[in-house]
């Protein structure tokens, strides 16, 4: 079975790892191998070097006997002839997995041109030389990525102001929103709640609350899924690839995973559930029986020193355990747990709530 994966993200390499044995091409834009995104704002703020970004060699794709093609483009699927159109020739196929991932959504405001997204190690690097340069940042987006930067650029000593829309962080209560902050403006983390970016200039940004200066500004307002392959070859796209509960896309034979593809309204927008859907997938094209939640979503995040798991359902009315873990019930069960510091109880938690056992 010959085997094409378009991106090499964790969605992609995840699969390629766990199909190796089949004959395998990995097809990527980039020109270099595999990196871990979430890693970035780690190197970003100098607590590692560019090497460690790297998990795997280029020794070690061909020791898998993975066909690694960087620097080539996915243009266009021919369904009928089963090849997929690169910008570097045609690759034939019995199985094509659409893993092309997503990117940042782009600021909607007057002065774009004046800040930075953070997708790419291109990207990490081009923010990096400017943080050196000006010691300080603010970010635009109270999300993951915008609290992770903020949190890692903080603990390096920059100077951080964090503007975010909305009044609640990660769509959680108004109780761990303050947890999250407080932890955060002890590294020196500076909150703007409530506030809507109009307008970016070189020295800050212009926002309905009022003027926050900064030199250098990232946007982290979200993402868009890279469905262009699909739309172009005819496959049915909404906000992603929409794919059934087998991550069958409406194409024979072509299946799609991770941040491009879309199940029953949910992008799930991780690293974590990229690297879940590759291994449910690979289990299903081996015709062994296996299943992916995509309604139990769960993460471990860390914001500098400050780690953080959101598990199931973080919506609603919780209930503290303890002072690090709130759980949310439903007809007298918890159905999801948001939990600070303590991982190893994190995952036991996540452990029992999936299991239903809690
Ligand atoms: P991607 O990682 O986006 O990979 C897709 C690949 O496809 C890319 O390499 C792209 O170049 C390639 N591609 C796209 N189109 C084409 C084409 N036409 N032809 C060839 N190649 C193509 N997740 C977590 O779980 N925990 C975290 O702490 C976390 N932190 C993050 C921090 C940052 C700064 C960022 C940016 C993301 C973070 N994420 C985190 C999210 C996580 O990185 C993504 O959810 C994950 O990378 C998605 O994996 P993917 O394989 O679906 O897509």
């Amino acid at each position: 079975m010959r085997i094409v994966i378009v991106g090499n993200g964790p969605g992609g390499v995840e699969l390629a790892n766990q199909l190796s044995g089949e004959e395998i091409t990995i097809v990527e834009q980039e020109k270099v191998p595999h990196y871990s995104k979430p890693m970035l704002s780690h190197y970003i703020a100098g607590f590692i070097d560019k090497e460690k970004l790297f998990p795997y060699s280029l020794e070690w794709y061909e020791k898998k006997g993975i066909d690694l093609n960087l620097g080539a483009r996915a243009e266009l699927i021919d369904r009928a002839r089963k090849r997929l159109i690169t910008s570097e020739g045609e690759i034939p196929y019995d199985v094509l997995v659409i893993a092309t991932g997503a990117r940042p959504r782009e600021p909607a405001l007057e002065g774009k041109e004046f800040v930075h997204t953070l997708r790419t190690l291109q990207d990490a690097e081009r923010i990096k030389e400017q943080i050196e340069k000006y010691e300080e940042v603010l970010i635009l987006g109270g999300g993951f990525i915008g609290l992770e930067l903020a949190g890692n650029l903080a603990k390096a000593g920059y100077k951080v102001k964090l503007v975010h829309r909305g009044s609640n962080l990660l769509g959680l209560d108004e109780e761990l929103t303050k947890v999250i902050m407080e932890k955060l403006e002890c590294d020196g983390v500076e909150f703007y709640l409530n506030a809507n970016a109009l307008k970016a200039d070189k020295e800050g940004v212009l926002t309905d609350k009022g003027y926050v200066n900064g030199k250098v500004k990232i946007c982290a307002f979200g993402i868009v899924p890279n469905k262009e392959i699909a739309v172009k070859s005819g496959i049915h796209a909404g906000r992603g690839i929409l794919i059934d509960d087998h991550f069958r896309t409406s194409a024979k034979d072509v299946y799609a995973i991770g941040d491009c593809a879309e199940y029953n309204g949910i992008i799930c927008g991780t690293a974590k559930a990229a690297m879940g859907h590759a291994r449910v997938l690979a289990n299903l094209l081996r015709g062994r029986e296996d299943r992916y939640d995509f309604e139990f979503r769960s993460t471990i995040f860390k914001f500098g020193n400050f780690p953080i798991a959101l598990i199931g359902k973080t919506r609603g009315g919780g209930k503290w355990l303890d002072k690090k873990t709130k759980v949310f019930l439903e007809g007298g069960k918890i159905v999801g747990a948001v939990v600070m510091e303590d991982i190893r109880k994190a995952m036991m938690l996540e452990k029992k709530i999936k299991a239903g056992v809690s």
